[in-house]
């Protein structure tokens, strides 16, 4: 579904992406980790051209990415993308931030809109809130309606950079459970996340980044139980 072939990506003269090779299978869930200024998050971004790539090639379902003749808004509608913080539209309500977009880029009527956007916030729990603003929700509950907004589109993959680490922990349950429905139901899915529970659990293929590259990549099970190569290890010792 996804395969990225030496990616690099410089800001200025900084050089943060320094030759990602990764394959991400259709219905995959791939869980990034790594520390902080690896490279996770611009790596995600370069997943859904929000970064220009400085070189290297990138494939999603067919289509090169990195081809300048790519139609920039048909490849973000095919790929979703969830943030740290959830940007919903603090003067629409909840239903409305969900059909927007489905309006305005796929074309649909108010009313089919409106029908698909209710059977998703049905489905991440929220189907009384569609009528509220976003400022009377919690966090968890923003995120949920974030994730139905991405969904909304009806994308082939779905990107999530660290989505539940700006809430409080006991919101952070709801927001995971919602993640694994759609793993289960089959998205292919790439997860930057701290949560290493989630990412042993649900996750089919962890990889370790620190400084631009993929340091080491496995199952689960191989990352956290058997690290092989000495940063993964360090890593891990201050984080599990
Ligand atoms: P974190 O875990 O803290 O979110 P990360 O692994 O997501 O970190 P990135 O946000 O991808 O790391 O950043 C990697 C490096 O790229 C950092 O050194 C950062 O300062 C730099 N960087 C990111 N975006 C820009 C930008 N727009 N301009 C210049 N440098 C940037
Ligand atoms: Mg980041």
């Amino acid at each position: 579904m996804i395969t990225v072939k030496d990616l690099h990506k410089s800001f200025g003269k900084t050089e943060v992406l320094k030759g990602i090779d990764a394959k991400v299978e259709e219905s995959e869930v791939v869980c990034v980790i790594g520390p902080s200024g690896s490279g996770k998050s611009t790596f995600l971004r370069c997943l859904n051209l929000l970064e220009e790539v400085t070189s290297g090639e990138i494939e999603i379902d067919g289509d090169v990415l990195t081809d300048p003749k790519v139609d920039i808004n048909a490849v973000r509608s095919q790929v979703g993308m969830v943030f740290q913080h959830f940007n919903l539209f603090p003067h629409k309500t909840v239903l409305e931030n969900i059909s927007l977009a489905p309006i305005k880029v796929k074309g649909l009527s108010k009313s089919e809109a409106d029908k698909e956007g209710q059977a998703l916030l049905d489905k991440v729990g929220l189907g009384d809130k569609a009528n509220v603003y976003p400022e009377s929700l919690s966090g968890g509950q923003k995120q949920r309606v974030a994730i139905a907004r991405s969904l909304a589109m009806n994308p082939k993959v779905m990107l999530f950079d660290e989505p539940t680490s700006a809430l409080d922990p006991e919101l952070v349950g709801d927001v995971l459970q919602v993640m694994k429905d759609l793993a289960v139901e089959g998205m292919t899915m790439v997860v930057v996340t701290h949560e290493m529970g989630f990412a042993r659990e649900v996750g089919d293929r962890v990889l370790f980044m620190d400084e631009g590259i993929i340091m080491e990549e496995g199952s689960p099970s191989q990352i956290f139980d058997d690290p092989q190569n000495p940063r993964t290890q360090s890593f891990l010792s201050k984080i599990l």
